[in-house]
């Protein structure tokens, strides 16, 4: 088995998994990256990445199906022969007042946002159990601590992200395998541009930092709990949010 790292990060073409992905380049990991359809955003993290030194390999599929999560994991192990880090980042909303979430709207949040983590933990246990290391660091939310109006599908799933990850780091912690969580607050990305300038500016108000993060702010709180610095922390859920959260 060579000594090169791997972090596999889910959801790498852009925003936080993005920044993500550069980051962990930056820190010397080769990369593996998925995304669900935005095949021109993933060739520009790819090339970002490979300008950090890294070999990146970055796949289209829907970590809302097992078996693509299964596959997921086969492709990173005959690229990189080891899995050091997985970020479970993908993550979508489907956001209403709710009287008005469907059905569809529900199961669409649940299936990537809870079973996509879920899938892509069971199928990188094996090898981190034979590995006896590695992180796992999954994308929640403080809107999975807090509670948000016109987010109950989300912030069901976000939750749940939270008990998983409570729940496997107990699992996991004999092996030194640490299973932590990043609850980001309010994050420029597309996910919240969809957002109108009244409803971003109320956020912004509530918020002590009085700031939208960036990107960056997740990814180096990710960088930290990827690296041995965290070798003693599992079962955390680390809010990255300018206070919104306390
Ligand atoms: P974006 O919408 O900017 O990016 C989402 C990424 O996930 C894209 O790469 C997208 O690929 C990928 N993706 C979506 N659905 C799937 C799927 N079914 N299978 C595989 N990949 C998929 O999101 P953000 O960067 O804003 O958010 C990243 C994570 O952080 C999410 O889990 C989100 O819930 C969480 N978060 C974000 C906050 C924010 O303020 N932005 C706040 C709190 C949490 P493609 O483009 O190809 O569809």
């Amino acid at each position: 088995m060579s000594n090169q790292k791997i972090a596999l990060v889910t959801g790498g073409s852009r925003g936080i998994g993005r920044a993500i992905c550069i980051r962990l380049a930056e820190d010397g990991f080769d990369i593996v990256f998925n995304y669900r359809s935005g095949k021109e955003a993933a060739e520009e993290t790819r090339a970002a990445c490979e300008a950090k030194g890294a070999k990146v390999l970055a796949v289209c599929c829907d970590v809302s199906s097992s078996e693509a999560c299964n596959d997921l994991i086969a492709k990173a192990l005959e690229f990189g022969g080891r899995i050091d880090v997985l970020v479970n980042n993908a993550g979508i909303t489907r956001d209403n007042l709710l009287m008005k979430i469907t059905d569809d709207d529900l199961d669409a949040v649940l299936n990537v946002n809870l079973k996509g983590p879920f899938y892509m933990m069971r199928a990188v246990s094996r090898q981190m159990l034979k590995q006896k290391a590695g992180h796992i660091i999954n994308m929640s939310s403080v809107v999975g601590i807090m509670g948000n109006a016109g987010q109950v599908n989300y912030a069901a799933s976000k939750a749940a992200v939270i008990g998983m990850t409570k729940s496997l780091a107990r699992e996991l912690a004999t092996r030194k395998i640490c299973v932590n969580a990043v609850a980001p607050g309010m994050i420029e990305t597309a996910m919240t541009d969809a957002m109108t300038e009244d409803a971003k500016k109320a956020v912004k108000d509530s918020i002590p930092f009085r700031e939208i993060g960036k990107p960056e702010d997740i990814a180096n709180v990710v960088s930290f709990l990827a690296s041995e610095d965290s070798r003693y922390v599992t079962g955390q859920v680390l809010c990255v949010d300018g206070g919104m959260a306390i």
